[in-house]
């Protein structure tokens, strides 16, 4: 059975855990500095904020920018339902912008028109949440010239591109959004467990994750609202906050996971380029890059080319499976869940509706033999001609 994604676990990060097992501290002590240390001089980055999981280092980063109730954010509807669901965490409203069909990132053409209809009905974003989908960054710089001119945040959710690049710079260095996030997740380029990190240059946003991240508790006295100092005031809950921290556990395996994170992300490139030669001359489309953007593949996505295919796409799905090759889907358009049909009518969006009926994520992971890849090259080639 070949799973669409999986972990690469070596006899280093099993030590670097079990050291920690074997330590003073299990939840977060000392190794979740070091680990956030490591990961902001990666991405060349001030602050770090490690945290339970991506989805959480979402809703902190939409906390931190301020997002609340009655304001609007925007995101891709081709991703993970975390995208959103942080908005709504916040009492937000979530509105869908339609993918570009090329990148199925999130189309910067249909951005900008969008903004200048919102700024004539009053109706403009707080922050913008572009989505790096399979690893590729969007266009950040002119995503980031739309911020400026339309006066909105943005958050990057990276939660497929740690180790990919923007323009020669690291995803995650911040120099065109406010807030980074990756997820840590055992698919995700490298693993935690479960684990999240929000990256940013901002101090104000950096202390606020931190303080949410742990209850709203602050233990630094200067944030003290007035105290009896006869009594013992060793901490005081300033605000409303969560348990979103990291464990020292999760943060050995992610530090040394770290290690190895530019020999996956180039094994992942080693692996697309011979999908793509191997696959070239299939009617189906194969993942469209652009010379801005290194990406750190993680999901290898085809589109079927449905006039031309020997299977639709249901068919196609189905006899992979059969042969044991787990393909996916990444992802159903946001908006179609019930919860999100349950609290508007949101209207198709027509890209990424096409997408949703072509889309097919074909393994890749590190540990992915050749024999295995031509494995999946012959069934791809007989579910197709
Ligand atoms: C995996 C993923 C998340 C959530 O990550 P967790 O660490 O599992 O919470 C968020 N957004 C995208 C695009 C993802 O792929």
């Amino acid at each position: 059975m070949i799973p669409y994604g999986k972990q690469s676990i070596s006899q280093d990060d099993i030590n670097a855990v079990v050291k920690v097992l074997e330590s003073e501290f299990l939840t977060q002590g000392p190794v979740v500095p070091l680990f956030e240390n490591a990961v902001s001089k990666y991405c060349n980055a001030k602050f770090s904020v490690a945290t339970s999981n991506a989805t959480s280092a979402l809703h902190l980063a939409c906390l931190a920018l301020g997002v609340s109730s009655g304001d609007i954010v925007w995101t891709s509807p081709i991703t993970f339902v975390a995208s959103a669901n942080c908005a709504r965490y916040c009492g937000a409203e979530v509105e869908f912008i339609d993918i570009d069909p090329f990148t199925y990132n999130i189309s910067i053409e249909l951005l900008s028109k969008k903004l200048a209809e919102a700024r004539q009905n009053n109706v403009l974003p707080k922050v913008i949440i572009p989505v790096h989908l399979c690893g590729n960054s969007c266009d950040m710089e002119k995503i980031y010239d739309l911020a400026i001119e339309y006066g909105f945040k943005i958050i990057e959710d990276a939660s497929h591109a740690l180790g990919g690049k923007y323009k020669g710079n690291a995803v995650g260095s911040c120099l065109y959004s406010d807030i980074t996030v990756f997820s840590l997740h055992p698919v995700k380029i490298i693993t935690s467990g479960e684990g999240g990190l929000a990256i940013t240059n901002n101090k104000k946003y950096a202390e606020t994750m931190r303080r949410l991240r742990s209850h709203g508790i602050s233990t630094d006295e200067s944030m003290f609202i007035k105290h009896n100092k006869s009594e013992i005031w060793n901490y005081q809950q300033i605000e409303l906050g969560f348990n979103y921290r990291m464990t020292d556990i999760q943060a050995a395996l992610g530090l040394s996971q770290l290690d190895r994170l530019d020999e996956f992300v180039s094994r992942r490139n080693y692996l697309a380029e011979r999908y793509q030669n191997k696959l070239s001359a299939l009617p189906i489309q194969l993942p469209i890059l652009t010379n801005k953007s290194y990406s750190s593949f993680h999901l290898y996505v085809i589109r079927l080319d449905l006039n031309a295919c020997k299977r639709n796409q249901r068919e196609f799905y189905d006899y992979m499976r059969s042969k044991n090759i787990l393909v996916n889907i990444h992802y159903i358009p946001v908006y179609k869940h019930p919860y999100y049909q349950c609290i508007k009518n949101y209207m198709e969006l027509k890209h990424a509706e096409q997408y949703f009926s072509e889309a097919i994520t074909l393994p890749l992971f590190p540990d992915m033999t050749e024999v295995e890849q031509d494995e999946i090259v012959k069934c791809v080639t007989e579910a197709c001609i």
